[in-house]
């Protein structure tokens, strides 16, 4: 019988778990349920409010709390995670792969002589317990199974619902940390203004830019500013987020007209992300498998092109509207505005 512990930890506020904490809960109670496996979710730097909000998960709860657990750094993260896996003993430790803990698990796996594996989409339990994951840029899924434990699964984020029940007075066991010296402190954050932050994970919708919106128009003139603001527009109005094509983001180092705020994070593609969100629209943009690999996990997917021929129309999308993009952009900007005020 195998024993299920779920690592997770506190979101920014601390009062709460981060979300892809949750759907790591919710793949632990999935687990559970199917094998009749016994579960324990062990927390990282969370307050009670955090716990209680798993009270009606019926598993038991441990947590590391404190000060030093607070804030994301490697020593602290590590030793926790350790201290909750001496504490729980488990078999299978499900860990959400987010970026407080895709850099501690297989650090940790190591310490407690577990393995681990990446990038799970997946777990699964009739016949032995297996996992699946993508290989080669999502073109092949693997299921893989293992005897030695404890065996560590990274999840991939946005692979499972959040865990959302009744809140309850939650029982917690607190796990004391001995803690090694710590040579990191946090000194405060610097991130970017939430409108120059273009990617957008948890967005309903992808919007991609292809090389069209700087290649010459009709007129026989390239038009890349006004490109520019069409696009900062629509993200501003929708909250959408930005995905590029490789040709547009490459431009730059080949001295072409670029859109400033696109840099290679923002590709999509077999050698860019294969981001997952319920709707993707792509302009200006022709749609050729390389870059259409990256929209695996895009549900509803919509083009806008100029050219009928493209690999949108070609089986690649659900609808393509033949059209110029900045126009419909700009028709699709006014009403946004026109709606909003
Ligand atoms: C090994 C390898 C890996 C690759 N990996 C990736 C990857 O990860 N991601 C990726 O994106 N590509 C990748 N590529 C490149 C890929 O094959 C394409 O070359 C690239 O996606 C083309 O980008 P694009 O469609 O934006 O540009 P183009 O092919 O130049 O297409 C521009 C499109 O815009 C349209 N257009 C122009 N003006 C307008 C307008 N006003 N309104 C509407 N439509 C308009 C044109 O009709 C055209 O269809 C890879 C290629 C290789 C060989």
């Amino acid at each position: 019988m195998e024993t299920i512990l779920v690592l997770t930890h506190a979101d920014e506020t601390g009062a709460a778990l981060a979300k892809t904490s949750l759907e790591a809960v919710t793949a632990g109670k999935n687990l559970a349920a199917q094998t009749g496996a016994s579960l324990t979710v062990g927390m990282v730097g969370a307050c009670a409010t955090a716990a209680d909000s798993l009270a009606s998960l019926g598993a038991r709860i441990l947590a590391v709390t404190g000060e030093a657990f607070a804030q994301a750094r490697y020593a602290t993260d590590a030793a926790a995670c350790e201290a909750l896996c001496h504490a729980a003993q488990p078999t299978i430790v499900i860990v959400a792969a987010g970026s407080r803990f895709a850099r501690v698990a297989a650090g940790v796996a190591h310490r407690v002589d577990g393995c681990i594996d990446t990038h799970i989409t997946s777990i699964g339990a009739e016949g032995p317990l297996s996992v699946t994951r993508w290989f080669y840029r999502q073109r092949i899924e693997a299921t893989l199974t293992r005897t030695s434990r404890p065996w560590f699964l990274l999840l991939d984020a946005g692979t499972h619902a959040a865990f959302s029940g009744e809140p309850g007075a939650a029982n917690v066991e607190q796990v004391s940390v001995a803690l090694p010296a710590l040579r990191t402190s946090a000194v405060g954050f610097r991130a970017p203004a939430q409108d120059a932050q273009t990617i957008r994970p948890d967005a309903q919708l992808l919007f991609v830019a292809g090389a069209g919106w700087t290649k010459k128009q009709p007129d026989g003139q390239i038009h890349a500013a006004e490109a520019g603001t069409l696009i900062l527009d629509f993200l501003r109005n929708t909250g959408a987020s930005l995905g590029s094509s490789k040709s547009l983001v490459d431009q730059g180092g080949e001295g072409q007209p670029v859109l400033p705020f696109l840099t290679h994070m923002n590709q999509v593609g077999q050698t860019g992300s294969t981001p997952r969100h319920p709707k993707g629209l792509a302009t200006c943009c022709h749609g050729e498998e390389p870059h259409v690999v990256g929209w695996r996990f895009i549900a509803d997917r919509r083009a806008i092109s100029l050219d009928p021929n493209c690999g949108w129309t070609r089986g690649k999308a659900d609808v393509v509207y033949i059209a110029d993009a900045f126009k419909v952009m700009q028709k699709v900007n006014q009403i946004m505005a026109e709606t909003k005020g």
